[in-house]
């Protein structure tokens, strides 16, 4: 899948997910990238329904979720939905802003071809990313409205959250002023910590994956990599999440737990104080080496209090990192970085950021990189086959009920 586009002059960085150290990183070979077209949502695919006999173990997959979500199978379909156009595009996905017909609803349409998620064994992933969204209510997180699925390709529909990628507002401003970055930092550390204290680790923090929205609040988005833990001590060996995110017990393949969010938290956070992460080469070895061995240059332009922080976040042990002890993630809220933060308050969306994303109207794309939105959506009538819930993405529909 291409992921060629440029995002304010620095090209978008991809996932990894179960890279082996040694072998190349680039685990996304170019494919049959089509310009944003009919057929990307919703033309048939050249090849039958994807059958693999290696993936009999995902079958049924949603079993546990199908007797909660019958009731609202075929609710919901692609017909329902007016494509505007294209937002933005992951390492699995094209994400579209779409009107629900009808209404003056828009929303975020996040397209993902099935062949492309089996021949990746991404199966998992997906149920995962679609189980997590349906469970998690919180002020920063994006929200989950409906999924289904055609006979080729599976459909999240979130809110279109407008106020533009959060690394958009970066690299327009340059980095941000500390007060600035602490509320974003903020927001981000209360939806990590409801994700922990739900057994939920998000594995892919990055600003890619954070969004504002019209009122200037971060809200994170892409579950595609996060994981479900059972226990307080749960570890995974798989090697996923963004290079230069990555925490170093991830690249030493030494398995990672949840604190490796924290890690990538850090990171995200020297990012906005600084500009760019701490990690960075042109050479990929190069950068897990640093991300190893290099000790943290913390430029003298910062509070004592965010290098203190940024310490404790950016430890290489990942046993020794804030967070990471008995009081979880009470060690970086009660951080004196955090002082001024009113935890109640923040979580009620009553602590305001100081810049406001220019908005006009819920289907602004001003914010969008022109790179995705200049390019043409044609729309049309639907043609591809709506699916049934009964194949190997079984239980994978949903519609969120009007309460929640
Ligand atoms: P992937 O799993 O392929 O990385 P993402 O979920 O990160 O896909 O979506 C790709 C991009 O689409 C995001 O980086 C963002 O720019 C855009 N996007 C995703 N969700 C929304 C949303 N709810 N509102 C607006 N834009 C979104
Ligand atoms: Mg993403």
């Amino acid at each position: 899948m291409v992921v060629s586009s440029k995002l304010s002059g620095n090209t978008l960085r991809k996932p990894f997910n179960d890279l082996v150290l040694g072998q190349p990183l680039d685990v996304f070979p170019e494919d049959d990238h089509v310009d944003v077209d009919f057929y990307d949502v919703f033309g048939p695919l050249p090849t039958q329904e994807p059958q693999n006999p290696t993936l009999d173990n995902t079958k049924n997959m949603f079993a546990d979720v199908i007797k909660k979500d019958i009731s609202d199978l075929n609710e919901i379909g692609l017909e329902d939905f007016e494509v505007l156009k294209l937002v933005g595009q992951g390492g699995f996905a094209k994400v579209y802003q779409v009107r629900k017909i009808g209404s003056s609803d828009i929303f975020a349409m996040k397209v993902m071809r099935k062949d492309k998620i089996l021949e990746k064994n991404h199966a998992k992933y997906v149920k995962t990313e679609r189980d997590i969204l349906t469970k998690i209510n919180h002020p920063f997180i994006v929200r989950l409205r409906y999924s289904f699925q055609t006979k080729y390709r599976l459909y999240l529909v979130l809110d279109y959250v407008n106020g533009g990628h959060l690394l958009f507002q970066l690299h327009r401003q340059g980095l941000f002023r500390e007060d600035l970055a602490r509320i974003y930092a903020a927001e981000i550390v209360s939806a990590v910590s409801h994700l922990h204290a739900n057994g939920i680790m998000h594995r892919d923090l990055k600003p890619e994956n954070i969004l504002l929205d019209a009122e200037g609040h971060a809200m994170l988005t892409d579950f595609g990599l996060a994981k479900q833990f059972d226990h307080e001590s749960s570890r995974s060996n798989s090697m996923c999440g963004t290079l230069e995110y990555m925490a170093p017990e991830i690249v030493l393949g030494k398995g990672h737990d949840k604190a490796t969010d924290w890690w990538s938290m850090g990171i995200l956070l020297y990012e906005m104080l600084t500009g760019k992460p701490p990690f960075v080469s042109g050479n990929r070895q190069k950068i897990q080496q640093t991300i190893i061995k290099d000790k943290i240059k913390l430029p003298s332009f910062l509070s004592s209090d965010a290098h203190s922080l940024l310490k404790g976040l950016l430890q290489k042990d990942a046993k020794k990192r804030l967070g990471s002890g008995q009081k979880g993630s009470y060690e970086i809220k009660g951080h004196k970085w955090f002082r001024s933060i009113n935890w109640k308050k923040l979580e009620a969306r009553q602590i305001q950021p100081s810049f406001l994303p220019e908005v006009d109207g819920n289907q602004c794309i001003a914010n969008v990189d022109k790179c995705w939105t200049n390019k043409p959506v044609i729309d049309s009538a639907v043609s591809s086959p709506r699916c049934a819930d009964n194949n190997i993405f079984q239980g994978f529909n949903y519609v969120r009920p009007p309460a929640a």
